[in-house]
């Protein structure tokens, strides 16, 4: 609540022209402020006077105590026959697992479909102890209205503690729809989260340009949600004897409630630049390979490992390739078997999106170069003359 101390204020109106929601008027030669006020605090930032203040409701501790369990939104991969959870839904169900396990609550994951056939298995498998299952004829595509809606309602009749939603287009869209709704705090694309000794939880992401990691914390509402991009976290091992107990939710959900409809799906074809969120093997080239057309070596290496091309953003600006190949914080993160680097400085924004990858193997001609420290095998040199001799090298042993 915004509480103006008519005594203080002046009427200079300072606040009225720095309000992003047009919220403040005068009347009766008062300041008044009406319901588009959103609690930003621009105005008590720019008052001079100190003639507003903020009044938020803090939440007791018995009343954020009722909240309990780490609840996951399962992402469905809908182009399979039988829908099955994506791949950063398994992801998140293992950092899900290990957070609730700190807390010592139950791990909740929850499915939207239509679906008569849907797997709802796997997420048992993965570590959740309860499925909760939302059907309806309208979830059929995802719908910003539809998801938020039934999603709003799971939240708000089990309470979890902890929400956590794959930062994909869709848990992008979603995920600040609920917290809006819901008026809860949430941080996206999270590197790290943990349990703090008060039971909090801790969620790292870089800020700043990537140049500091910023742990943030949600103390006075609940749940505390949090989006984290693929390829963070690893998949956890699969456990088929752990199975969750499925609970159907009844939706209420009418067409009139939706306010868009999917008119057509256009997939990008697949190919060997597509898609290196999910690739097995990627080349990466950065501003070391000096011009476009020497981009042709590490796009048939990639060919020859079965993997794709990718880059940093400073060719991405160069325009050499998409910015769907672009790998770090303004990118993809990306988690291959192997990440071969060439010409990449290895800055931290870089660095964040791909340092989960399992083998790192930097080519670059500075000794000192930062991707060194994070290489598995780091060889210094001209890309230009090796990455050659390391494909002529595998030719050879193809052919042996
Ligand atoms: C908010 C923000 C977000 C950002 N997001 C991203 C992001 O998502 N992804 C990203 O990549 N960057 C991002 N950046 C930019 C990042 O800070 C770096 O500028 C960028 O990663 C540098 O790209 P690079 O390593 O290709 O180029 P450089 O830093 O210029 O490095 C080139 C490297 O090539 C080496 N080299 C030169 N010639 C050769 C040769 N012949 N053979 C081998 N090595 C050679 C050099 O020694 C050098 O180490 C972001 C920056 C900001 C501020």
């Amino acid at each position: 609540m915004l509480i103006i101390d008519h005594e203080r204020c002046t009427l200079c109106k300072l606040c009225i022209r720095s309000c992003p929601f047009g919220a403040f008027f005068v009347e009766e030669n008062l300041l008044q402020v009406n319901e588009s006020c959103t609690l930003c605090g621009t105005c008590t930032n720019v008052c001079r006077f100190n003639a507003l203040h903020i009044e938020r409701k803090l939440a007791s501790s018995e009343e954020l105590a009722k909240y309990k369990g780490v609840m996951v939104w399962i992402e469905l991969d809908d182009a399979a026959d039988l829908p099955k959870p994506k791949k950063v839904s398994l992801e998140l169900l293992g950092k899900g697992h290990q957070l609730a396990n700190d807390l010592g609550e139950e791990l909740i994951a929850v499915v939207l479909t239509d679906s008569e056939a849907v797997d709802l298995q796997t997420p048992g498998h993965y570590g959740a102890d309860r499925v909760i299952l939302c059907r309806h004829d309208l979830l059929k595509t995802y719908s910003t209205d539809g998801f938020t809606s039934v999603l709003c309602a799971v939240i708000s009749s089990n309470k979890p503690a902890v929400v956590l939603y794959g930062a994909t287009p869709h848990g992008r869209d979603l995920a600040p729809r609920v917290a809006a709704r819901l008026k809860l705090g949430l941080t996206a694309d999270c590197t790290g989260l943990e349990i703090d000794e008060k039971r909090q939880l801790v969620q790292t992401r870089p800020a700043f340009g990537g140049n500091i990691m910023a742990s943030i914390i949600t103390p006075y509402n609940r749940p505390q949600t949090s989006t984290v991009r693929p390829n963070v976290f690893p998949i956890p091992a699969l456990d088929d004897k752990h199975q969750a107990v499925v609970e159907n939710f009844t939706v209420t959900l009418t067409k009139a409630a939706i306010r868009t409809r999917v008119v057509e799906k256009n997939y990008i074809e697949e190919g060997c630049e597509e898609s290196i969120e999910n690739a097995r093997v990627l080349v990466a080239a950065g501003r070391g390979c000096q011009k476009a057309s020497n981009l042709e070596l590490l796009r048939t290496l990639a060919c020859q490992l079965g993997g794709g091309l990718a880059g940093s953003r400073a060719i991405v600006e160069q325009g050499w390739i998409p910015h769907t190949q672009q790998v770090g914080q303004s990118g993809t993160t990306v988690g291959p078997e192997l990440y071969i680097a060439a010409g990449i400085s290895g800055a931290i924004q870089h660095q964040v999106g791909m340092s989960s990858s399992k083998t790192i193997i930097a080519v670059n001609k500075d000794p000192e170069a930062a991707i060194f420290k994070l290489a598995d095998l780091g060889v210094v040199g001209d890309a230009q003359e090796i990455l050659p001799k390391l494909s002529k090298l595998i030719e050879q042993d193809v052919q042996k």
